[in-house]
């Protein structure tokens, strides 16, 4: 029925939730297996889900991979080859297809990288979050620098192209002086994309028990990391295109771009959330339910965790929240094409007051948070969002 030319658009993510070990800060859906065994059940019950999707796909072509956790370089090579070869059998990838995975330092090597390369990967997001060495240790990483140095000169000699780099601002022990140095020296490496994420204390973290006694950059501190590192990264060629994540020679992230465009994107795996066809949807993060959900037939154990139709209200206000994450902002011409309705109309006028104290800029093509408009986003668009309805 669907033409190649017809199919539409689709990321496809998928969640491995293993890591070596588990960061202090974490609350994403990832944990140390204590046996091979349930990453091997794991590894065929995703298979299993993609086998279950393959054929609600079919009108739909891929332009973006993703492979995220935890941490999928914890899997042997030979298991992330069977996954990725389940993605092509079941999912039509566009040969040109964004492949990213996400990798943590002294998880892969040169040799890794390289089979990663052949199996048509063609980007890394490698997680480094400091360079100092007793700022690491306070966020519970368990690498050094020099480790994250390594891969990623490894990831290069393999072929890797299109690196990203995850950074993190606010870490207990940090200072402004010390975070010039991280940026520094990450900068001079060169990656073509880097993500920089204020750290958050998350709920039912080590953090969080120990919240009382953390060493916390305070606001104006935090501001002020956040502020150099827009204007540095600026001088050495990364523009920011959203909130936290900045790229040089126009690398931005086309999966993460799905998300801020509210575009279709299928999430797979444990603890994954999904966007498709008007519904989000996430499947549970206990790993040993999603694994007898789909390996048990019969089972009456359901994998999915949320499901709701998005009305079209909704989806307008989604819209707009996500799409003012980002650098270009809304663009009217495209909401009013989407939506069939007008932005003035909706949300122009509150935006207007945003505007004249200047934390809105406002243009021939849309709307767009200013510098320091960005910082306190999070406060505008709650505003805009609860009056626009
Ligand atoms: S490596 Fe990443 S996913 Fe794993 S525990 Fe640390 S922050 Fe969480």
């Amino acid at each position: 029925m669907f033409g190649k030319k017809n199919r539409k658009p689709l990321g496809l993510y998928i969640h491995i939730p293993f890591c070596k070990s588990k960061c202090d800060y974490c609350d994403f859906c990832s944990f140390v297996p204590n046996n091979k065994g349930v990453v091997e059940h794991y590894t065929d019950a995703l298979i299993l889900q993609m086998e279950d999707w393959s054929s609600r796909c079919r009108n739909y072509s891929v332009d973006s991979v993703y492979i995220g956790g935890g941490t999928p370089t914890y899997l042997d090579i030979r298991r992330i080859a069977r996954i990725i070869d389940a993605a092509y059998s079941n999912f039509k990838i566009e040969k040109n297809a964004e492949f990213t995975i996400e990798c943590n330092p002294a998880t892969a090597d040169y040799e890794y990288f390289k089979k990663l390369r052949r199996l048509g990967v063609n980007r890394l997001s490698i997680g480094c979050q400091s360079t100092h060495a007793n700022e690491l240790k306070a966020l519970g990483r368990i690498h050094s620098f020099e480790q994250f140095k390594a891969c990623f000169e490894d990831a290069r000699e393999a072929g890797f192209d299109n690196i990203s780099v995850d950074l993190m601002y606010g870490i207990p022990e940090q200072t402004e002086q010390s975070f010039i140095e991280t940026l520094t020296a990450i900068a001079s490496l060169g990656p073509e994309h880097i993500s920089l994420y204020a750290l958050k204390i998350e709920d039912n973290t080590p953090f969080a028990a120990m919240r009382d006694k953390l060493v916390l950059p305070d606001e104006e501190a935090e501001y002020s990391m956040y502020s150099h590192a827009v204007e540095y990264l600026a001088t050495r060629g990364y523009e920011r295109y959203e909130i936290s994540n900045f790229c040089r020679d126009g690398a931005a992230s086309l999966h993460n771009l799905k998300y801020w465009h509210c575009d279709d994107y299928l999430g797979l795996g444990a603890g994954a959330h999904s966007y498709f066809e008007d519904e989000r949807f996430s499947t549970t993060r206990v790993v040993r339910d999603y694994i007898d959900g789909l390996e048990i037939i019969g089972s009456d154990i359901n994998i999915v965790a949320s499901s709701e139709k998005i009305d079209s209200a909704e989806c307008m206000d989604e819209y707009v929240m996500l799409g003012m994450r980002l650098a270009e902002g809304i663009v009217v011409a495209d909401f009013e094409k989407r939506f069939n309705t007008s932005f003035a109309e909706k949300y122009g006028y509150r935006f207007d007051e945003y505007l004249e104290e200047g934390f809105i800029i406002k243009d021939e093509t849309g709307y767009r948070f200013s510098s320091k408009g960005m910082f306190v986003s999070n406060y505008i668009l709650s505003d805009v969002l609860e009056l626009g309805e």
